[in-house]
């Protein structure tokens, strides 16, 4: 893949909303085909619509192999190529460990870390082929954990050690593989939480901070994707300046 986006061929997870919509815009103003997909089809219809470029709209569920699998096809169908599988579908169901409703880890393990495994799966014979790029949104949660984010946590942390085997697998190759790990981004991801102390403490949070906004996360994106062949930016680590 060289460093322009433009024709470039790139499918991003999570499209609906926060930071997936941004990239998926971002790349597509600079040029890219993009095939955008999540469980809200008329959100990403919406996308598909405000985006400058060629958008492919999917209705896509990251938990179900096969749906992952129809969305890689769809799009290599569309466009004739894959060069960038961005993974940015998530959920961010904090909570203590005593008491928790399993069901949430279960939610969380299957959407941020099988899901985007399943993608990449999916995904990585035509990157091959393209020589293209992983991009695979993380969190500083997926390097320090810390109380009431055990299990989502666990998931990013996981991310990041799969990222990293992936990268020893298929460097020479010349696919490349980023992580980005933002920090506090000013999205729909608290709203899902189910704990009201947790919730009240997120929105807290957000107060007292100027928080990123999903624009800043696609900036990051671009920035990776942009550089020539030879580079490989591998981590980048995004947060607020006000958050400690
Ligand atoms: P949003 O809640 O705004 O976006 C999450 C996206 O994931 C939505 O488009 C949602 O679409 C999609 N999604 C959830 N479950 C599935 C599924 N099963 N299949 C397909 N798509 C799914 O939050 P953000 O934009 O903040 O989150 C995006 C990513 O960024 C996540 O991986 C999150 O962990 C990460 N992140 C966010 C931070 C933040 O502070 N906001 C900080 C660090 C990382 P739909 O419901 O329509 O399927």
């Amino acid at each position: 893949m060289s460093n322009t986006l433009e024709g470039r061929v790139v499918l991003v997870t999570g499209a609906s909303s926060g930071i997936g919509r941004a990239i998926a815009i971002a790349l597509s103003k600079a040029g890219a085909r993009v095939a955008a997909g999540a469980r809200r089809a008329d959100r990403v219809r919406s996308l598909a619509e405000d985006a400058p470029g060629e958008v492919l709209a999917l209705e896509l569920d990251v938990t179900d192999p096969q749906s992952v699998r129809d969305a890689v096809e769809a799009t290599v169908e569309r466009f004739g190529t894959l060069d960038v599988l961005v993974n940015n579908a998530g959920v961010m169901l904090s909570g203590q460990i005593l008491g928790a409703d399993t069901t949430e880890w279960t939610r969380m393990v299957e959407t941020n870390l099988l899901g985007s495994m399943y993608a990449v799966h999916s995904a990585l014979p035509h990157l091959l082929r393209s020589k293209g790029a992983v991009v695979q949104i993380s969190s500083t949660s997926g390097r320090v954990s810390s109380a009431a984010s055990g299990v989502y946590a666990a998931t990013k942390f996981g991310v990041t050690a799969f990222s990293e085997a992936l990268r020893q697998e298929v460097t020479e190759q010349g696919v490349r593989v980023v992580v980005v790990e933002p920090g506090f981004v000013a999205t729909e991801l608290t709203t899902h939480i189910t704990d009201p102390a947790i919730q009240a403490m997120a929105k807290t949070m957000a107060e007292s901070m100027r928080t990123l906004q999903a624009e800043d996360i696609a900036g990051a994106v671009l920035y990776a994707l942009s550089q020539p062949e030879h580079v490989a930016v591998n981590e980048i680590l995004i947060r607020p300046t006000d958050q400690t």
